[in-house]
């Protein structure tokens, strides 16, 4: 039985281990969406469905299907000692590794090309370009069974765009690699040897350590993270089998509230909420004295006030609220397909013309906030928040 999107619904469900019925109404109701573009053969899970992650994708190949798994949410240590004790005690030992700020992209061959997703499973026609100048393919020919993520990182970059880490351009960074029958990460040691061999950049290891020893050692490295506002860490069970937490620094944290509000009403609350109680568990478990929590306070409040107000001041000028980001491209081609796939997502865009750059097209970004400058414009106005 092959349904409108050309799926055979029976075999679908069977490789899924979902009944028929459930499938289709799963395609009914846009759980499972069929990839608009040149990818036909692409669905993506829009939500989690039966221990089937959200961002996964279904591919329907000639005679067989795979599913790319989406990548598991990782959990937060609020305060790190009791975090690692109770999480990792079983373990004996964790492997720290920096955690990036950048975004998730999942690599995988597709018709014999490599393609990039985003972490909620569509096909992003800038990182697919990336990533096929950035990534050895022999890896792809080698180890088709095999699932390779890792996080976009540096200033050209049209979602989480960052300076810190001194790239001149993009790179990805491999933090994880998985099996797709299963969804089994590699133990940390074997895919750091694994993504070697093969020359992928990863991100940085910082070191294995004993859980007595670890919350001292993480502490450190989060001090000196934050000198230069990365982001923070990973903290790993070495063979992968305890869920992986995650840890940032009060500098990135800061840095995300100074961009949240600076788009208030466009950030999402669940964003911006947790990043303010994070800074009280840190101060706390930190023990600051009286200086260092003027300091984080001042720091805190500085985040959220100073971006909101430079925003409604730019309204009062008649501004619209927006936001400049770059992307770098070696196919002009793909300079129309990201346009247009940011228009289907809904996405508020302005490009600029390509300027050569060496064999590169740079092309600047404008994103509109539309909310944000509605919303404050509105106030401004006299309207009351409701
Ligand atoms: P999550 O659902 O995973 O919590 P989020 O979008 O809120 O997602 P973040 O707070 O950015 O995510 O933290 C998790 C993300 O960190 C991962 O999805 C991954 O993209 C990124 N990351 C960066 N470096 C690493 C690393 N070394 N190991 C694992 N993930 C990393
Ligand atoms: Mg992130």
């Amino acid at each position: 039985m092959t349904d409108k999107n050309g799926i055979d619904i029976e075999k679908a469900a069977e490789f899924l281990d979902l009944p028929p019925s459930r499938f289709s109404g799963l395609l009914e109701k846009r759980t499972i969406i069929h990839n608009w573009d040149e990818y036909q053969n692409l669905f993506r899970f829009d939500s989690h469905v039966s221990g089937i992650e959200e961002g996964s994708v279904l591919i329907v190949k000639d005679d067989s299907f795979e599913l790319i798994r989406g990548f598991p949410k990782i959990k937060r240590a609020m305060t790190l000692v009791p975090s690692i004790e109770r999480n990792f005690s079983e373990a004996g030992s964790v492997i720290v590794e920096e955690k990036m700020n950048g975004y998730n992209v999942r690599v995988t061959e597709y018709r014999g090309e490599l393609i990039a997703l985003t972490r909620s499973g569509h096909v992003c026609p800038y990182s697919t370009e990336r990533a096929r100048h950035l990534l050895n393919h022999d890896f792809f020919k080698e180890h088709p069974e095999l699932v390779i993520y890792g996080e976009m990182v540096g200033p050209d970059n049209p979602y989480v765009p960052k300076d810190i880490y001194g790239l001149e351009s993009l790179d990805f960074f491999v933090f994880d690699i998985r099996y797709k029958a299963d969804g089994k990460p590699l133990p940390v040691m074997k895919r750091r040897e694994l993504a070697g061999n093969y020359g992928f950049t990863q991100v940085k290891l910082f070191g294995e350590f004993d859980i007595q020893q670890a919350s001292a050692e993480i502490t450190e490295i989060i001090r000196e993270l934050g000198k230069t506002e990365h982001e923070g860490v990973v903290i790993k069970d070495p063979e992968m089998v305890l869920q992986p937490i995650k840890y940032t620094c009060s500098e990135g944290n800061n840095a995300d509230l100074r961009h949240a509000f600076r788009f208030y009403n466009d950030s999402g609350r669940d964003y911006m909420f947790p990043r303010v109680v994070r800074e009280g568990f840190q101060s706390f478990e930190w023990n600051e004295s009286e200086e260092e929590l003027k300091q984080r306070c001042l720091r805190l409040g500085e985040s959220i006030l100073r971006p909101m107000i430079q925003s409604i001041r730019e309204v009062e000028n008649n501004k619209r609220i927006s936001e400049d980001v770059r992307i770098r491209v070696k196919d002009r081609d793909t300079i129309d397909r990201f346009r247009s796939y940011l228009e289907r997502l809904g996405v508020d865009v302005v490009f600029s013309d390509p300027e050569r750059i060496g064999d590169e097209y740079l092309v600047r970004i404008n994103k509109v906030n539309q909310s944000t400058t509605d919303k404050t414009k509105s106030i401004l106005e006299g309207q009351l928040w409701s």
